[in-house]
């Protein structure tokens, strides 16, 4: 049985005060039984990071980072190691948000450079993939997201994926209230897992969890993590609010 997981990713959005707001509200909202049952994680922008892991301290719901850089330290401005993120407390790494691949420009190689070095340093890493709206139009997903999975994981024995998550976030679904019909979302994630099991093998393809995140909000999360195949969701915009996302992991126990 694979552990329903549902990650909150804040974006660029929240202040120093309205971060720690919403985690305190996350903490004292009734989400206890659900983290002996759920994993929970939310992804504050990295300089809320600290102060939002203090406030949900001693609550079921941990940290992570919107990205990460794969050196361990050095000539690198702007950018945050592993290592700094393991130091403050975070147990996850986004690697490859869509975002990060079609405005900032990241390719395959560069998030697989990514997901490696969050492994190696102890981070957890959810690893997105998800194609275009004119891919889905030329019947390209499976193609699309063959390659991001293929490329993103390359190089990681059976050890190394187990640390390993992943999250289907068809770009046409992020941020648009379009939201992939439950359907569609088994479809590709039945395909993300088999893609697995031909890459490892059978055991690890059930083991992995597959995230769906695409406008997940409290009136379709029950459905989307009804399939058999989604574990969980990866939320953004519905994050930011602390009742829908409470509602959210209740959907999830
Ligand atoms: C996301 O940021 O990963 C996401 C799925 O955003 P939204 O829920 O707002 O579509």
């Amino acid at each position: 049985m694979r552990k329903p997981f549902v990650a909150g990713n804040w974006k660029m959005n929240t202040n120093g005060h309205t971060s720690v707001d919403l985690a305190d509200r996350l903490a004292s909202g009734s989400v206890e039984s659900a983290g002996h049952t759920v994993t929970v994680a939310v992804f504050p922008p990295f300089v809320y990071l600290q102060a939002v892991g203090k406030a949900l301290n001693g609550s079921s719901i941990t940290i992570g980072a919107q990205d990460v850089y794969f050196e361990q330290d050095g000539a690198f401005t702007g950018e945050i190691s592993v290592s700094m993120l393991k130091d403050i407390g975070c147990n996850y790494c986004l690697c490859g948000h869509s975002e990060r691949r079609h405005v900032i420009g990241e390719k395959d190689e560069l998030i697989n450079k990514k997901v490696t070095a969050a492994i190696n340093g102890g981070l957890l890493p959810i690893l997105c993939v998800g194609e275009l709206l004119e891919e889905r139009k030329a019947s390209q997903t499976n193609e699309v997201v063959t390659r991001q999975v293929k490329e993103g994981l390359a190089g990681l024995n059976d050890e190394k994926l187990a640390a390993v998550t992943i999250a289907y976030e068809p770009v046409w679904a992020i941020g648009t209230g379009l939201t992939a019909t439950p359907q569609q979302a088994q479809e590709v994630h039945d395909f993300i897992r088999k893609l697995i099991g031909q890459m490892y093998n059978e055991r690890l393809a059930q083991e992995i969890r597959i995230l769906y995140g695409g406008s997940a909000k409290p009136g379709n999360a029950a459905d989307l993590m009804s399939q058999e195949d989604v574990d969980g969701l990866l939320v953004g915009g519905a994050s930011l609010k602390a009742d829908d996302f409470l509602a959210i992991i209740q959907a999830a126990v």
